[in-house]
This record gives C-alpha cells, sequence and structure tokens, in this order.
C-alpha cells in the first residue's frame, strides 16, 4: 500500500454518506487534494446497517404481505408460504459488499485519497490516523470535516428467522422494523413510553399508524418502561421487566431478540474533539451551523453526528453544499442545504409520508385562524377485493395558510406513500398553493388523485 500522504487540503473523517459525497465533490468537481479515513465499512450507516439494507427487508416483507393478499385476487397460494431468512440475509449481506465496492471505486474514480483507519483529531489542523495493522501517522489538513455519524444496533446481524421479537423505541427504527417482522410472521412486540409512536410527526399519523398497527397484530405495550433484562443461561431467550405501575405486565419473557430504538448516540467520543477545541452539545453532538461551520475555524460537520435532521439525504446534499462553498467558484461562495421543508418517509406498514409542519407546529406558527385544513380517509382500490379485515387505511392531510391558502404541511400514509410524496415535495418546496395542487389534473384511478381534489 502506498504511504498515506501527510498534507492534505481537505480531510473527511467518516466515510458515510454525507463525508464521502463532500469528499468526492470535493476533489472530482474542484480538483481539491481530498482524503477520506473511514475505520469500519465504506458508506456508512444508511448502506451497511441502515436505510438499504433495511429497504431491501421492506420489501421481503411486502412480498410476505402481497402473498397474502393473493388469494383476494384469485391466486391459489399457500398462505405459509416458507420464508428463508437466513438465504435472505446472506444475499443481502452479498449485496451490501457490492455496494462497498462500489463506494471504492467511486474514490478511486474522483481521485479521493482513501485511507482505511481510525483519526484522531490533534488540533485544528493535525489528525493522526491508526491504520489497521497498528502504524501511526500524522496528517496536517487545511480544512477538516467532521462526519462521523453515530452508533447503531445489531439488527442486520440476526441469523435466522426470530420467532418472538421486542423492540423499545417509539421512533422511525422502532416502528420500521416492528412492521417488517410482523409482516414475516415475527410475534413482535413493541414497548413504548406514551400512548403513541412518531411523537414528532402529525396527530393523524400518530393516531392512524398506531390503532393500525395494533389492529394487524403487533402488541404494543404503552406507557412502558424497561427496568431490567434478563437473559436464560440455558436458552438464552430474554425476560424484560418494567417499572412499576407503568404497565398491565410486570414482565413479558421469551424474546429471541431485544432491539433498542430509543436514539442514536453520536461517535464523538475518543476522537480529540477537545483537542481540537470542537464543541459538543449535552449528548455529544458537534454543534454546527446551516453552513455545517463549528465553533473552531476550518472545522466543519455535517450528518447524524450533528444531530440535525438525521437523513442520508440530508448529508449528501450538505455535503456537497459545503465543498462548493469551500473550494468552488465565486458563485457558490454562500452555499448552504436550505433545511427547511425537508420530506421523510417512514416504512411503516402502511408507510408514512411527511413535509413541511404538522398540524401543531402550524397553529403555533400561524394561529388557528390562519390555517384550513383539508383532511380525508378512504379505502385504496387495491383492497376493493379484500375482505375487511385485510383492508389497511389511507389518510392524507395538507394544512394550507394564508388567505392563499399555501401548503406548509403534507402527511399521508397508505399504500404508496413513499414514492407519492418526492413529487408533492418539489410542489411543496416551491410553494405551492391549495390552488395551485387543485389545477393539476388528477390521474384516476390513483390515491395520490385525492390530494388534488380536496374538499
Ligand atoms: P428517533 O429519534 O426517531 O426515535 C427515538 C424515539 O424513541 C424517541 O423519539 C422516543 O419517543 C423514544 N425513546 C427515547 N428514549 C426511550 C426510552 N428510554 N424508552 C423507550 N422509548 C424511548 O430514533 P431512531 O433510533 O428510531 O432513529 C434515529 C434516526 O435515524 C431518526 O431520527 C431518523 O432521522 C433516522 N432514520 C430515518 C429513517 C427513514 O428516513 N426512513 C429510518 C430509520 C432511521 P417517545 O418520546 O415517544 O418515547
Amino acid at each position: 500500500m502506498a504511504p498515506i500522504s501527510k498534507e492534505i487540503d481537505f480531510l473527511v473523517i467518516g466515510g458515510g454518506s454525507g463525508g464521502l459525497a463532500s469528499a468526492r465533490a470535493a476533489s472530482g468537481k474542484f480538483g481539491t487534494k481530498a482524503m477520506v479515513i473511514e475505520g469500519k465499512r465504506l458508506g456508512g450507516t444508511c448502506v451497511n446497517v441502515g436505510c438499504v439494507p433495511k429497504k431491501v427487508t421492506f420489501n421481503a416483507a411486502f412480498i410476505a404481505e402481497t402473498l397474502h393478499q393473493a388469494k383476494a385476487y384469485g391466486f391459489s397460494l399457500h398462505e405459509s408460504a416458507p420464508f428463508d431468512w437466513t438465504t435472505f440475509k446472506h444475499k443481502r449481506d452479498a449485496y451490501i459488499t457490492r455496494l462497498n465496492g462500489i463506494y471504492e471505486r467511486n474514490l478511486v474514480n474522483d481521485k479521493v485519497e482513501y485511507v482505511h483507519g481510525w483519526a484522531k483529531l490533534l488540533s485544528r489542523n493535525q489528525v493522526e490516523v491508526t491504520l489497521d495493522d497498528g502504524t501511526k501517522s500524522v496528517v496536517n489538513a487545511k480544512k477538516i470535516l467532521v462526519a462521523f455519524g453515530t452508533n447503531s444496533d445489531g439488527f442486520f446481524d440476526i441469523e435466522t428467522l426470530p420467532k418472538k421479537v421486542a423492540l423499545v423505541g417509539a421512533g422511525y427504527i422502532a416502528v420500521e422494523f416492528a412492521g417488517m417482522f410482523n409482516a414475516l410472521g415475527v410475534e413482535t412486540h413493541l414497548f413504548i413510553r406514551h400512548d403513541t409512536f412518531l411523537r414528532h410527526f402529525d396527530p393523524m399519523i400518530q393516531d392512524v399508524v398506531t390503532a393500525e398497527y395494533e389492529r394487524l397484530g403487533i402488541k404494543i405495550h404503552k406507557r412502558s418502561q424497561v427496568d431490567r433484562v434478563d437473559k436464560d443461561a440455558a436458552t438464552g431467550k430474554l425476560t424484560l421487566h418494567f417499572k412499576e405501575g407503568e404497565t398491565s405486565d410486570a414482565s413479558v419473557a421469551d424474546f429471541d431478540h431485544l432491539i433498542w430504538a430509543v436514539g442514536r448516540t453520536p461517535a464523538t467520543k475518543d476522537i480529540g474533539l477537545e483537542a481540537a477545541g470542537v464543541a459538543v452539545d449535552d449528548k455529544g453532538y458537534v454543534l454546527a451551523d446551516d453552513y455545517q461551520n463549528t465553533n473552531v475555524d476550518n472545522v466543519y460537520a455535517l450528518g447524524d453526528v450533528t444531530g440535525k435532521v438525521e437523513l442520508t439525504p440530508v448529508a449528501i446534499a450538505a455535503g456537497r453544499k459545503l465543498a462548493a462553498r469551500l473550494f468552488g467558484p465565486e458563485q457558490f461562495k454562500n452555499a448552504r442545504l436550505d433545511y427547511s421543508n425537508i420530506p421523510s418517509v417512514v416504512f411503516s406498514h402502511p408507510e408514512v409520508g411527511s413535509i413541511g409542519l404538522t398540524e401543531p407546529e402550524a397553529v403555533e406558527k400561524y394561529g388557528r385562524e390562519n390555517l384550513t385544513i383539508y383532511k380525508t380517509n378512504f379505502t385504496a382500490m387495491y383492497y376493493a377485493m379484500m375482505d375487511p379485515e385485510q383492508k389497511g387505511p389511507t389518510s392524507y392531510k395538507l394544512i394550507c395558510a394564508g388567505p392563499e391558502e399555501k401548503v406548509v404541511g403534507l402527511h399521508i400514509l397508505g399504500l404508496g406513500s413513499g414514492e407519492m410524496l418526492q413529487g408533492f415535495g418539489v410542489a411543496v418546496k416551491m410553494g405551492a398553493t391549495k390552488a395551485d395542487f387543485d389545477s393539476c389534473v388528477a390521474i384516476h384511478p390513483t390515491s395520490a388523485e385525492e390530494l388534488v381534489t380536496l374538499k
């Protein structure tokens, strides 16, 4: 292996989505001498233990659901078609390994120096790199980008289909995993601290999806707080004990796996942030402004490590803008990501899509009297052939502000919501009004048409 460079213009710590995007733009587009240091596999959380393997698993769960529903359309299928989790898991692993290779080749193509090792800041412009064989080197960097990301869980290591799982948490991960496990036939228990989950989302989403999960047979333990977990030495099965008075059950036993999904922790310990004087908040997230500046000149941060909108495309967009601002021509000197109106999807059952303000946020910002809210609940045509118990919900809400009825919040749940949101997101980002929505002719028969015909 060639010795690593000792002088670099742009040193990126963390080879996740944001760090890679920024380094590639800096080098490939603007000719900057850039280096990426990553101790694990390239691609970060999203590629290795996040969005990508999650979506592949979601697709498997979707197929399982479709197999159940096929009978209603006249197909004669075994409802309990066997699912070989282990084969599926190994194929999924192989796909991720292929992606790791593609990411490495992309760095070569964009002439970014890739160092597999661990970085530690020694000062605001010096980084110590420890390679896998223990060799240490010091790199001087004109500019440093901190993009370490956050720590993740071990869901994707599960080798065999569990019988019974426990998930603790109420955010994206808990809700997505609970939906997938349940669809794949696993007895699924979800432990939440309040009466609904996804509590950062619009109340319509919280209420409808929580009720739908209960209807689907997911055992939701509301107002529960885990106190202790015991593992049976002989069987390896887990028992969860709860704080007294918080839940009707004192304990629930026989779990094959327990997944904590209570938010992630930033990977900022022991990486020398103090040596460089970089400020973090009380949870360890690096403080960065909307331009990704930290409190230290020439040290920048983006992505999950900043704790702000922890979404892959946000980190990528912020990384590219930063590279353009730092290394691009004059026209980019104020480039930054606009953090408003960022669409996001929860791959729950059914899917949820959301952009803009929730109803409570809109009331606070504009006042109830200045809002017009349009809502609809209906049964998608896909379910028309099915028995009532097979029919899932569809609910849409548009939150409009002022006399011009500018759309300031759009919340959807139901089949296909994940794919639908992107296009509507463009409209909201452009400042569309209710009249703009209505002026677009409906596409029939779809669920999406309801959003341009709301009364
Ligand atoms: P989130 O921050 O989304 O949710 C964690 C939730 O768990 C909290 O909001 C809280 O909800 C609950 N919680 C916190 N502490 C406890 C506790 N001690 N016991 C029980 N519940 C607790 O975290 P996630 O780990 O789900 O996801 C991390 C981030 O990754 C997300 O914020 C998201 O940005 C990103 N992500 C995005 C996805 C997507 O775009 N589809 C998919 C997966 C992750 P409450 O207050 O209601 O108890």
